[in-house]
């Protein structure tokens, strides 16, 4: 079987004439992609082609009883039911801000909650999907770095989430599911240190058979976990997203500290690599406005220089502040000013709207409820005091 296949019973289901099951876990059909799909049919006896109708019913149809998938035959249906579920997590708590931003928290089967965001505008809908329970990597802004770290979501969980966004809009606006026509792995998680979920849940979100999403329309969003970014460059080519947040390595140890490991020119140069065969297409940086912090004309033109190599948009984010938090918002003039200064000197640089801030659906502010293992929340709340790298507005 593929590695793709989340569950441990799915490489060692014993089917005794075919038929018979162990007590062992069902293997959860929501999380297989094409390829792993393909692999549990062959492990079965049946056709490859199978994975292709089942695909279909699932994530086109959204049905969730295998029983009800009427061009497979009744026989393999009871055979699948005897191995096989579709397990959907459920939504136990959701809202919309007035912008139209909405809002679901999802709980695991663990109990562990995990936050979903769709982002309508007038061009297009962009669901914001999670990867982690938490975050091992504790960027100082980050509200869910904040709370610590639970586990990796499997594909199921992550996909679940684009299928019960997918359901949960077609019944509100009444339309076709269609709403969503762009999927950013942006929210809960370092998406890159979940590598095989991920990879295998945006194959899903690619494929014809399921949402069929552009690779345009897909963005991973990393905050520069290196070696994984070469990976990912071998095994699929969606759009990309840097959180940079800082021009150089003095001020990124601290608000980004994974740059302790692996240093803005590492970065770079792992960024050149991305698009390398396609010149044609862009990373986006993005870079979150902290008053007084990185926000002054001489960290823009330090920004210039680092990126003037790459070809990058640029997306300047107005922080979205949350409890406990030591920064500010950079104001609107200095946020004209700095993108004044990357415009002139040739950039594409966008001010990101910030969207859903009353339900603290903004970029930064999701939390769930995490059952943090690694107790990050509690020192940090006691260090926060004496932190040295106060911004200015605290010195
Ligand atoms: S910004 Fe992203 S990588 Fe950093 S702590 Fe938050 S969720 Fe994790």
């Amino acid at each position: 079987m593929s590695t793709n296949c989340n569950t441990t019973s799915c490489q060692d289901s014993p089917l005794i004439g075919g038929v018979t099951i162990t007590s062992k876990p069902k293997i959860n059909l929501l999380g297989l992609d094409r390829k792993a799909m393909q692999d549990f049919f062959i492990s079965i006896g049946e056709k490859p082609y199978r994975a292709e109708q089942v695909l279909k019913w699932i994530h086109f149809q959204g049905i969730q009883d295998i029983l009800q998938m009427t061009n497979v035959g009744k026989a393999l249906r009871e055979k699948i039911l005897n191995i096989a579920e579709i397990q959907i997590p459920t939504i136990s708590y959701e809202s919309t801000a007035t912008d139209g931003t909405h809002k679901w928290v999802i709980r695991l089967m663990d109990g562990n909650c995990i936050e979903t965001v769709f982002i309508p505008s007038e061009t297009r809908g962009t669901l914001c999907v999670s990867s982690q329970v938490g975050c091992t990597l504790n960027c100082d802004f980050c509200s869910t770095g904040k709370q610590g770290f639970n586990r990796n979501l499997t594909s199921s969980e992550i996909i679940a989430q684009v299928w019960l966004a997918v359901r949960s809009l077609s019944k509100k606006q009444g339309s076709h599911d269609h709403a969503i026509t762009n999927i950013v792995m942006m929210g809960m998680g370092e998406p890159l240190l979940n590598f095989d979920a991920v990879v295998t849940a945006m194959n899903i979100m690619l494929d014809d058979f399921c949402y069929g999403l552009s690779k345009r329309r897909v963005t991973l969003s990393t905050a520069g976990v290196v070696p994984a970014m070469y990976r990912l460059g071998e095994v699929t080519d969606v759009a990309l997203a840097v959180s940079l947040h800082a021009p150089n390595d003095e001020l990124r140890n601290i608000l980004v500290p994974l740059n302790k490991k692996y240093p803005l020119n590492d970065l770079m140069q792992a960024c050149k690599a991305y698009f390398s065969k396609d010149k044609r297409r862009y990373i986006t940086m993005e870079y979150v406005m902290l008053e007084g912090v990185n926000d002054q004309p001489s960290h823009a033109e330090q920004l210039i220089s680092l990126l003037k190599d790459i070809r990058v948009k640029i997306n300047l984010i107005p922080f979205n502040p949350f409890p406990s938090t030591i920064y500010k918002r950079s104001s609107q003039t200095t946020i004209d000013r700095f993108q004044k200064i990357l415009m002139e000197a040739g950039f594409n640089c966008i001010m990101r709207r910030t969207r859903g801030e009353k339900i603290d659906a903004a970029c930064g502010q999701l939390v769930g409820q995490v059952k943090d293992r690694t107790r990050r929340s509690e020192r940090i709340k006691k260090s926060i005091a004496s932190t040295s790298y106060a911004p200015t507005h605290l010195k």
